[in-house]
């Protein structure tokens, strides 16, 4: 099977570009639904290969019209970032080069440049910066790896070693959580063992930050070892738990306190928003995604530990066959729970070059803009109800007036409108008791001018159901 490598690489750029200048015409919804794309791809085992370049005109043939316009400029479904192009240029070397960055002897480049995109990290987080960072696939695993070092330590301060004996006969640690936490937390805590049902959930207020007094009220009857999963950045509201509050009860009360920041913490990165999170720092580890505000391809997400000894006890291996670990080195590997893995911390290293301190400020900042300026546009349409308090890039309105299900019905109704419209893609989600439309602000490309289309198309949209 001959091939022209140049050719071949080069006929995936052409792809890519032609894909990309396409979006802004085609920013709604892919023509064709899941069942229609299996149907078109379903087929037996081929028995024979095929040329490499057939097989990429085939592959790209055969998604067309299946594809989300995620790195479009007006797609505001979920919290998702947009794989900037400074980003896929370097993650295409990381396939490219191949490197397996398990391990920093190897691969040296790969591993040097994870360990410079740690150190920036901490330092445009303002996190403390003897913490490590495991680059993991998203905040879903970074969650599971933060937790793990967090069971590690509360586990081994009350004399159990989790890492060596398990939890079967371990003391209960008691995990405190607020009613408004992302769905991946508790998938996270299912998976390290802890369960989802044997939480203790802490009431919240309507826009979803945990209540001071209702936690300070959970930790007074515990004993034992505690964690308290706290959150920036609600997935609907975008709202932040009082972490000046929050943290010194927890603390005081022996608990290690996790923070879901997926997008939010990225506030932490502009004077101007940086007050969200204040008291933020003096948690034991935090969770951040690079897929998301950041930009960074898919996939790319952060574990931050403040006790480095508990991360990479959680996580390490070590064999006969790897190369050995002096005390001083960094093993990107020993932060997160694979060996073999793509070199992470190359795109996030080209993206934070790519942006500087000032063009991640700017990044988010901008975002919160355009998402207030997407709240004024459509809360000035009588019916269209605002329902959060807009502070960051998240964005949620229901429509119409009546019960929760005439809501119900109208809002599903719009959503579907906005969506069959194909200017630009919302999704819906529950949010206490009403069922609102979502609106994210996480892509790069979003102009005010796409603010302006797409809040045009969502008003027409609702007119329309209104009648
Ligand atoms: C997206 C998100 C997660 C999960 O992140 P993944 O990268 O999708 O695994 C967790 N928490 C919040 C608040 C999120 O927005």
């Amino acid at each position: 099977m001959t091939y022209d490598l140049r050719t071949l690489l080069n006929r995936a750029v052409d792809h890519a570009v032609d894909y990309r200048a396409s979006l802004n015409d085609h920013a709604g919804r892919p023509d064709h639904g899941y069942a229609e794309m299996r149907d078109r791809l379903l087929e037996p085992v081929p028995e024979q290969g095929a040329a490499p370049l057939d097989v990429l005109e085939e592959l790209v043939r055969r998604s067309q019209g299946g594809l989300m316009p995620i790195t479009g400029p007006r797609f505001f479904g979920w919290v998702m970032g947009a794989s900037h192009p400074a980003g896929v240029a370097a993650d295409w070397l990381v396939s490219a080069w191949g490197q397996n960055a398990g391990y920093h002897t190897p691969t040296p480049a790969a591993a040097a440049m994870e360990e410079v995109a740690e150190r920036w990290l901490l330092d445009i987080l303002d996190l403390p910066r003897q913490s490590s960072i495991g680059f993991t696939t998203g905040a879903t695993v970074a969650g599971a790896v933060g937790l793990a070092a967090a069971r590690t330590r509360v586990l081994l301060d009350a004399g159990w070693d989790p890492d060596a004996d398990g939890l079967f006969g371990a003391p209960p640690v008691h995990v405190l959580i607020g009613d408004d936490a992302h769905s991946s937390m508790f998938s996270a805590l299912q998976l390290i063992g802890f369960g989802y049902r044997r939480l203790i959930r802490v009431a919240t207020d309507g826009q979803g930050r945990m209540s001071v007094a209702a936690l300070d009220a959970a930790l007074r009857g515990l004993s034992g070892p505690k964690i308290v999963i706290a959150q920036a950045g609600q997935i609907n509201t975008g709202a932040y738990d009082r972490f000046e509050d929050i943290i010194p009860i927890a603390h005081a009360a022996g608990a290690w306190v996790h923070v879901d920041g997926a997008f939010g913490l990225w506030a932490r990165a502009t004077p101007a928003l940086k007050h969200l999170t204040t008291g933020i720092e003096a948690a034991d580890s935090w969770v951040t995604d690079g897929h998301k505000w950041l930009q960074v391809p898919y996939d790319s997400g952060f574990a931050i530990v403040r006790d480095r000894e508990a991360h990479q006890r959680a996580m390490t291996q070590w064999a006969s066959y790897l190369p050995t670990i002096s005390p001083t080195d960094r093993v990107p590997s020993a932060f997160v729970p694979e060996l073999s893995r793509r070199a992470r911390g190359t795109p996030v290293w080209a993206m934070l070059k790519t942006l500087g301190r000032q063009g991640v400020a700017e990044l988010v900042e901008r975002h919160c803009a355009l998402t207030k300026r997407m709240a004024e546009r459509l809360s000035a349409e009588p019916g269209i109800n605002l329902r959060n308090e807009v502070t960051i890039n998240q964005l949620i309105v229901d429509f119409g007036a009546g019960d929760a299900a005439t809501r119900k019905a109208l809002t599903e109704a719009v959503i579907a409108g906005v969506q069959a419209g194909g200017v630009c893609f919302a999704g819906g989600a529950a949010w206490h008791g009403d069922w609102v439309m979502r609106i994210s602000v996480t892509s790069g490309a979003t102009t005010e001018a796409d603010i302006d289309l797409s809040a045009d198309a969502i008003i027409a949209a609702w007119r329309a159901v209104r009648g």
